[in-house]
């Protein structure tokens, strides 16, 4: 089962001809789930290999406009290329901070905009701590109420996580990150899969491929006609470890020791990184001298730096259109990360 993640958007807020504002397409299962979408996104999925018309969820990191203002547009296109059966399909998922369902009602509203597909905004309810005092924003009031679907998501008690999604096979939650305006940080974690069947064992204890191969992957035990009982642990190779990607929105620090909890072991962990430490924002002197502009010039930089606070981990220093892959695990963490371009 193919994992893997391409860059549509390396530039943040200082996109240029090379390099987009931020958004990432996740590619799982023949699904495209969309992590953020600034503008110029939909253009950026046209050049690359990935079809929009896929993007069955979109998660948005925080409420910032080099990572939302390409949405709309985007929603625009995919309804004008929706087929006139898309009013029965199922919702389009959008992931955001509380305020993301007013940006796009009132941006769709105001530009005389409707979709022809459904969709549904879940927000997630940010802490006054995630952001400095004078930039926090209740947008609990501007719902229009229209009464479109979509939850409102506030941290259970006790818990230090928002949980997004889960099914089966994967679980998808959301943590508190510091930034200017609050700031989300999402963690895709495959469950443990069950191991494969050792067919040559079966076919030594005389169990015929059929029904019985299912009991056993399903871990039922089952009896053979001599009598003889064959369990699960018999002939099941070890279990699967899932994989796990983590991608965080802008920020200066996590809050709380969740984040580092929840991406502990990750496969891949997507940071921004616009600015290095050379780069303060009030610092112009140095980022407008001819020192180099980091942001396109000199990004090496930024990888020196992430690997001084990495202790030897494996840096990538993402471009647009950049693929990484995040092969299937073997009962151990891979070392290697493979890319394609
Ligand atoms: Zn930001």
């Amino acid at each position: 089962m193919s994992l893997e993640i391409t860059f549509l958007g390396t530039g943040a807020a200082f996109p240029s001809p090379a390099r987009g504002a931020s958004a990432l397409v996740l590619r799982r299962e023949g699904q495209c789930w969309l992590f953020d979408c600034g503008e110029g996104t939909q253009t950026q999925l046209m050049r690359s290999h990935l079809r929009a018309g896929r993007i069955t969820k979109i998660f948005i990191t925080h409420l910032h406009g080099d990572h939302i203002f390409g949405l709309p547009g985007l929603l625009c296109t995919l309804s004008l290329q929706s087929s006139p059966d898309s009013s029965s399909k199922a919702p389009l998922d959008i992931f955001g901070p509380l305020g993301l369902r007013s940006f796009l009602q009132r941006s769709l509203e105001l530009s005389h905009s409707q979709l022809l597909f459904p969709y549904a905004v879940h927000e997630l309810v940010p802490t006054p701590d995630q952001c400095p005092p004078q930039e926090f924003r209740d947008f609990s009031g501007w719902d229009s109420g229209d009464g479109s679907p979509g939850r409102v998501l506030c941290l259970a008690p006790g818990e230090d996580s928002y949980l997004l999604l889960e099914d089966e096979q994967v679980e998808v939650r959301a943590f508190r990150l510091f930034h200017r305006v609050p700031s989300f940080g999402f963690v895709l974690e495959e469950k443990l899969r069950p191991g494969r069947l050792n067919v040559q064992k079966l076919k030594d204890l005389g169990v015929q491929p059929g029904p019985l191969y299912g009991k056993l992957k399903s871990g039922t035990e089952i009896v053979l006609e001599s009598g003889a009982v064959i369990s699960p642990q018999d002939v099941l190779e070890p279990p699967v470890p899932g994989r796990k990607v983590c991608v965080l929105g802008d920020c200066s620090a996590p809050l709380g020791d969740t984040a580092l909890r929840l991406c502990r072991g990750a496969d891949l962990l997507v940071h921004e990184a616009t600015l290095g430490d050379r780069d303060s924002p009030g610092d112009t002197d140095t980022r407008d001298s001819d020192t180099g502009d980091t942001r396109d010039n000199d990004v090496t930089q930024l990888r020196r730096q992430a690997e001084a606070v990495l202790d030897g981990q494996q840096v990538i220093l993402a471009e647009d259109f950049m693929t990484i892959e995040i092969p299937l695990k073997k009962g151990q963490l891979t070392t290697e990360i493979p890319l394609k371009k």
